[in-house]
């Protein structure tokens, strides 16, 4: 669809999309099977500015625009969503949140190396017992003579036991109200104390590392706080607004890629002396797919271009959050169907997008939780 890209866009857009086919596309099945994180692939998705796009030149970044963040997503996605997530949760949880809310010297130290994508970041908010409920989480951080030390754990971090920096909120005010009890600090691999616990086996995303992490008498040194005291909470909401519109992408190019695999199989495979492509059923579904996408794609660039214009997009990146991750749900069963019993063999592409797309739902909030914030925001809007 023509969102009237500008040619820089277009060039961003294209390189995204030959470096996917080039670099991503032929490991796909390899790297699902073993569940391996690649790190090569990464490494070279630095080397393009992929890791830091959104964030300035000068601290390492591509100093590009959410529009740009949403085509490089999309496009990844499209060939592996574990690569898209993996690309996400890296540049808008763990990177933004240090950019966002961290000093000059914060910036320097940490997002410079993540933006070149000399290392890889985490971010962990939730825990086994605080999940949709993120503000009941119990990490502690206890104020000690020069630092803080940390005792907990976080579970389903994205990068948990492949990162070198992490993001964590923890309480530092167990008796403050409810949203102002945690705070935020960055920790480097290696911090004694700090290390990864069990790494997940999943259903889909496999190659995207997600693990447990846990913190034992950890001291994080005073330098390590991220913003001011109490705020953990509030920093990561408004660090979920810039990541739902990363995982509106993830969704688009989850369900563009799950509608391409199936619009071609269509075409190919004939019964009843015809290619299935030629029944009506078989269209509809086709156009069905075609159309949730298209008003997808067209709420998540609209979520992306308010991000650069403006930076309010609460209302915005949860509903196109909410459309994309239902849409990628939809097209990648639909496409299953179309593809018969081949849908379920993984020689064909089509099972793997119907893995991989339920993450679309679920992570950085789940649909009902969107559904939560977008009805929150309305009734605010109109009171
Ligand atoms: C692969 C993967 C990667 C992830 N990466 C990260 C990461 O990097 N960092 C991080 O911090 N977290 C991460 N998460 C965690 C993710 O954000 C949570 O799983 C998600 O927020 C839901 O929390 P939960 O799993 O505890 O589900 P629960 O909160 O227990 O929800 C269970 C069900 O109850 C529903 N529900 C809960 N509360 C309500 C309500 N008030 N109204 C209506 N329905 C409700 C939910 O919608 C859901 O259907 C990741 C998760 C996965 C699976």
């Amino acid at each position: 669809m023509d969102f009237s890209l500008s040619p820089e866009q277009i060039a961003v857009q294209q390189t995204a999309r030959e470096f996917a086919r080039r670099e991503v596309d032929p490991i796909v099945e390899e790297t699902d099977e073993a569940q391996r994180f690649p790190r090569e692939v990464m490494r070279k998705a630095g080397e393009l500015g992929f890791l830091g796009v959104i964030f300035p030149e000068e601290l390492g970044g591509a100093g590009l625009g959410y529009v740009d963040y949403v085509l490089v997503v999309t496009e990844l996605s499209k060939v592996d969503p574990s690569v898209g997530i993996s690309v996400a949760a890296h540049n808008s949880l763990c990177t933004n949140h240090i950019h966002k809310f961290g000093s000059a010297e914060q910036r320097r130290r940490w997002v410079t190396p993540l933006a070149r994508g000399e290392k890889i970041g985490a971010w962990g908010l939730t825990e086994a017992g605080a999940g949709s409920d993120a503000a009941a989480g119990r990490t502690r951080a206890e104020k000690v003579p020069g630092g803080w030390r940390l005792d907990g754990s976080k579970v389903f971090c994205t990068h948990g036991s492949v990162g070198d920096v992490m993001v964590v909120m923890a309480v530092t005010d167990p008796d403050a109200p409810r949203g102002r009890r945690m705070s935020a600090f960055a920790v480097d691999r290696g911090t004694p104390g700090f290390r990864a616990g069990k790494k997940e086996n999943k259903l889909g995303i496999r190659a995207s590392d997600t693990a447990e992490v846990i913190f034992e008498d950890c001291f994080l040194p005073d330098e390590n706080l991220l913003g001011r005291r109490g705020e953990g909470f509030k920093q990561a909401l408004a660090v979920l607004d810039g990541g739902r519109i990363s995982i509106a992408a993830l969704g688009l190019g989850t369900a563009i890629g799950a509608y391409e695999t199936a619009l071609a199989y269509a075409k190919e495979r004939e019964q009843f002396g015809r290619p299935i492509a030629e029944f009506q059923a078989i269209r509809f579904t086709l156009a069905e797919m075609a159309t949730r996408i298209a008003a997808a794609e067209t709420l998540t660039f609209a979520a992306a271009a308010e991000m650069d214009r403006t930076g309010k997009v609460t209302r915005l990146a949860s509903e196109a959050k909410l459309l994309t991750g239902e849409t990628a749900v939809f097209c990648s069963e639909r496409g299953v169907q179309i593809h018969g019993g081949y849908g379920l063999i993984k020689d064909y592409r089509a099972e793997k997008f119907f893995r991989d797309a339920k993450i679309c739902t679920i992570g950085e909030g789940t649909s009902e939780i969107q559904r939560l914030v977008i009805a929150r925001q309305l009734l605010a809007e109109t009171a």
